[in-house]
């Protein structure tokens, strides 16, 4: 049996879906020479591409939720739960919100991001107007916002705010809600609006996949469901939203008060606290610039892997939008650094 003190240490920080997967395939590569632990926010696993399913309650939210300890002491993945508080990347330990520290020869982030709804009035379940389905807790919540919306229907809003990355969720979210209303045999009392800060429909932060415009807007319109683009929101107030239509020279041209009773609207998103504003580690919008080998480019101990990797848009936009980092990425991503650090462990 090897002496786990005298292991390296490799610590990963978040538990999501990229966490989760770097965990077991950085077990599986270092072959027992690394002592492997992950620290979490939440004893459970969250399977969160089911949160649209779960907020118009085609899913319990139990059923898109693992317990994370026993799965991972049947892989001999050490597992702590108080949350990471700050990383000091220079002394090469997190400290946790319990007050203690971990240390670490080796730290893989995978802390997904911080939901920007304060960036705009009204946006958000926390003293907002809009509902999300970014955590499986808001799906809950969205959920019986929407149960509630079916008494007395009215107008929908689906979309996102600028800055968003993340576009897969919004046209789910807009043609389940549009299935859901007509099982429910009261679509026809719900008139349907897309607000988008993409320059098109289907653009999806990529530039459109293959040929998502013209699929996506055939869909929509077949389906009844209207849309704006390059829709840079500026507040929400009670059943109105508010956003200006950009031009492709920058400047406003329309601006659009849509009403609603019902909206969901994606936010922004920007780096957790924890490693927000670490010099030399992360952009100014707190996600980590990483290497070709998904490591930190000032901290070489450092790997970062899905939704808080720093990755640059694909083209200017009238409004700006992000990156999506799918899934397929992020399994690729834990691939590449359970290699490294696989060779890293070897010498
Ligand atoms: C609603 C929704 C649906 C999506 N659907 C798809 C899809 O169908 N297909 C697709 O390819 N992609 C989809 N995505 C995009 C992407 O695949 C997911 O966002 C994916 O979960 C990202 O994985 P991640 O590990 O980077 O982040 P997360 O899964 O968000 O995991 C980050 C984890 O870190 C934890 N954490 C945060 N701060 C701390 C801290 N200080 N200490 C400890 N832990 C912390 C969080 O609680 C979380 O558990 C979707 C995204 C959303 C929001």
């Amino acid at each position: 049996m090897s002496n786990q003190s005298a292991l390296p240490r490799i610590v990963i920080l978040g538990a999501g879906l990229g966490g989760t997967i770097a965990a077991f395939e950085i077990m599986e590569a270092v072959q027992g020479k690394a002592h492997v632990s992950v620290i979490s926010d939440s004893e459970r696993f969250s399977f969160l591409l089911s949160n649209p399913w779960v907020a118009i309650g085609w899913r319990t939210s139990d059923a898109v939720q693992v317990k994370l300890s026993p799965v991972f002491e049947k892989q001999k993945i050490a597992f702590t739960t108080p949350s990471g508080k700050r990383l000091h990347s220079a002394e090469n330990r997190v400290k946790l919100n319990d007050g203690q520290s971990v240390a670490y020869d080796y730290l893989v982030i995978a802390t997904g991001s911080d939901l920007a709804f304060d960036e705009i009035t009204g946006l958000g379940l926390d003293g907002g107007y809009t509902v999300s389905v970014c955590k499986t807790a808001h799906a809950e919540d969205t959920a019986k916002a929407f149960e509630s919306f079916c008494k007395d229907p009215g107008p929908i809003i689906v979309g996102a705010a600028p800055g968003a990355s993340c576009f897969g969720p919004v046209y789910e979210f807009v043609m389940i809600l549009d299935t859901e209303l007509r099982r429910r045999e009261i679509r026809d009392r719900v008139p349907i609006t897309l607000v988008t800060p993409e320059p098109y429909v289907g653009r999806l932060g990529l530039d459109g996949v293959g040929d998502t415009k013209s699929v996506l807007e055939s869909e929509l319109r077949e389906r009844h469901i209207k849309w704006t683009t390059n829709a840079k929101t500026t507040s929400v107030e009670p059943n109105m939203l508010h956003a200006d239509e950009i031009g492709p020279d920058g400047a406003v041209c329309k601006t659009h008060d849509v009403p609603f009773k019902y909206a969901m609207m994606l936010p922004a998103f920007r780096g957790i606290p924890a490693i927000f504003g670490i010099e030399g580690l992360t952009s100014p919008r707190g996600f980590v610039l990483v290497d070709e080998y998904q490591r930190s480019k000032t901290f070489p101990n450092i790997f970062a892997l899905g939704v808080c990797v720093a990755i640059p848009p694909t083209g200017p936009t009238p409004v700006p939008v992000g990156v999506p980092k799918t899934c397929f990425m992020i399994e690729s991503m834990a691939t590449a650094i359970a290699h490294n650090l696989e060779s890293l462990v070897n010498g």
